[in-house]
């Protein structure tokens, strides 16, 4: 009987949200799961520990040890250094009382950041090392923006990265994983990972593998991984909101007892990547110009992109800026928005449902970006604010938002949450009574990873040039911390640059 341990631990963090990642984005907007309730809840579904589990549930001779699955749809600063550690020691007390075990898989994000900890993800997976010595097959899963480093791609035989944007291949990622980690501990693989960093961050609107040029360097990857001796191979276009020394995209690819060849196809497939980097700009409509298109259009429904609002980027999730362009112009068709406010939320249950009220909503978690807008609503709906995903990105996975209620003022939906939430479903508004393809306009605020379930039944989707935490114009930003030189604060001319570019060979 083989014993295997499971975990899963990630929250993407970004430097420049005021607001510390705390226990509520995890216990109101993600899943904070233990022991058996793992099992329970992600076996079946499309994240990466239910693909990790389609890979051993056949199999007879495997015994899976269920630790910590904690991971948040809602991302923040940097998280409170207690959350880490409890989360951490948890993880590692639940890991050492596991027994004797044969191998570990860990599903990571890869860009976590703690208060005074720079590398969380490199943090958990050395503790893991650690916990269980240096012989013992250990994998792990990141995230496509994951900020790789040298420590985590040291601290684990393999590191297997999502190959979609929108993420759509979570599962994907947990399962190759997993039969990397059966293949090592049958004997039948010895993996070996080459590591390229490249000194640069890009913003994610053009980042998606579907169309635009990380598309070209996907492919590369796709093609990689099918070749002989290759066990697995990623490319990482990193959460670029980190002011880090170390950040920075990368190439993994991990190949079978071969370095020199991991280290080839690696660099070739960096350089290429490279080269691409000035095609990475998006373009953004103003935000009147995207509004007046949207609501005078006979097609239906415009999909606005907030990106630079983005909680799963680690904005907060109360931007007025849509709202507040909206309520100054007259239309009459239906327009779908969201945003976060606590205190809006618990005056309109006290209201109740039928009743109007006029609250100050958003623009109160990060006064440099937002400002609130005065709002007058019918409360149409109040729920619990739970909601299950049903597209290919974590479906069968259910998302907490702290209480939810609508309020309605003429042709416009607010969706009011406690708690930032993941936006990538429609279901975050199916959940509450609202259909955004029946909408003439829906606000989602995600730059890339809502497209796969909005765009087969979007008519367009516009990118307006809105403020935010996670503004694609990265040169907006107060840069303090962040290793020197980067594209695109300063001009390169090759990937090589130190300190972050470079190749690492992994020493396990
Ligand atoms: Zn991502």
């Amino acid at each position: 009987m083989l014993r295997i341990a499971i975990a899963d631990f990630k929250q993407e963090s970004n430097s420049f949200s005021p607001v510390p990642g705390d226990w509520p984005h995890f216990q109101q907007s993600g899943y904070l799961l233990r022991g058996a309730e793992i099992l329970d809840q992600l076996r079946g579904t499309a994240a990466e520990i239910g693909g990790a589990l389609r890979v051993t549930d056949p199999r007879r001779d495997i015994e899976i040890v269920p630790l910590l699955a904690a991971g948040t749809g809602a991302s923040a600063g940097p998280m409170r250094r207690a959350l880490f550690d409890a989360l951490l020691s948890d993880l590692l007390d639940r890991l050492r009382a596991a027994g004797p075990l044969d191998g570990v898989y860990v599903s990571t994000h890869g860009a976590m950041v703690a208060e005074d900890l720079d590398d969380a993800t490199g943090e958990v997976l050395q503790a893991v090392r650690h916990a269980v010595g240096p012989n013992l097959p250990v994998t792990a899963s990141c995230d496509l923006h994951a900020n790789v480093t040298r420590r985590m791609a040291d601290a684990v035989n393999a590191l297997v990265g999502y190959q979609t944007f929108p993420h759509v291949d979570l599962d994907r990622a947990g399962g190759r994983a997993m039969e990397i980690l059966l293949a090592t501990l049958a004997g039948a693989a010895r993996p070996v990972t080459a590591l390229c960093r490249l000194p640069m961050i890009l913003p994610g609107e053009n980042g998606a593998t579907t169309e635009g040029p990380f598309s070209e360097v996907m492919r590369e990857v796709i093609a990689l991984e099918s070749e002989p001796g290759i066990l697995s191979a990623s490319a990482f276009s990193v959460q670029p909101w980190l002011d880090l020394p170390d950040v920075g995209c990368s190439v993994v690819v991990v190949a079978d007892r071969d370095p020199a060849l991991a280290r080839t196809h690696a660099e070739r497939i960096a350089g290429l990547f490279w080269d691409l980097r000035d095609h990475f700009p998006v373009a953004r409509t103003p935000l009147r110009e995207a509004l007046h298109r949207a609501l005078q259009s006979d097609r239906r429904p415009f999909v606005l992109s907030d990106g630079p609002d983005a909680p799963s980027s680690g904005s907060t999730g109360d931007s007025t800026e849509i709202l507040k362009a909206l309520l100054e112009m007259p239309f009459d068709k239906t327009a779908l928005l969201n945003i976060v406010d606590p205190d809006a939320v618990e005056r309109a249950i006290r209201a109740g449902v039928g009743q109007t009220l006029t609250v100050s909503v958003g623009g109160r978690l990060a006064p440099a970006f937002f400002s609130p807008v005065e709002f007058t609503g019918t409360v149409r709906t109040i729920s619990d604010g739970r909601f299950t995903h049903k597209g290919a990105a974590y479906r069968g996975v259910e998302f907490q938002r702290g209480r939810t209620v609508v309020l309605q003022s003429g042709p416009i939906f607010l969706m009011v949450m406690e708690q930032p939430a993941l936006q990538w479903d429609p279901e975050l508004y199916r959940s509450v009574g609202l259909e955004p393809a029946d909408a003439q306009l829906v606000a989602v605020k995600s730059p890339t990873g809502f497209r796969a379930a909005y765009a087969p039944f979007a008519a367009e989707i516009l990118i307006p040039d809105v403020r935010g935490i996670a503004s694609p114009d990265l040169l907006s930003f107060p840069w303090r911390r962040i290793g020197r030189p980067i594209h695109p604060l300063d001009t390169l001319n090759t990937w090589r640059t130190p300190p972050i570019g470079g190749v690492f060979i992994g020493s396990l």
